[in-house]
């Protein structure tokens, strides 16, 4: 099972995670953040496979990816 902390007001949507995710999981949400950016949300965590990369790859450390 994963847990995956999403800290909506640090994402600065920058789409890297979106991006480079590579089973789809995460999209842009409809609702500003309070910095003013469209944040990330997950479409389905069900096909997360932990792997991290969007942690990783977040300039802003809004992710966190935990395999239980
Ligand atoms: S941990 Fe991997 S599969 Fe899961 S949302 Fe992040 S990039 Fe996608
Ligand atoms: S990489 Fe980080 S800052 Fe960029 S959209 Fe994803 S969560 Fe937001």
């Amino acid at each position: 099972m994963v847990r995956f902390e999403n800290k909506k007001d640090k994402c600065k949507g920058c789409g890297l995670c979106i991006e480079f995710c590579p089973e789809g999981v995460l999209e842009f949400s409809s609702e500003l953040n309070s910095l003013g950016y469209y944040p990330i949300k997950i479409i389905d965590i069900s096909n997360c496979k932990a792997c991290k990369f969007c942690e990783l790859i977040c300039p802003d450390s809004a992710i966190k990816v935990f395999k239980q």
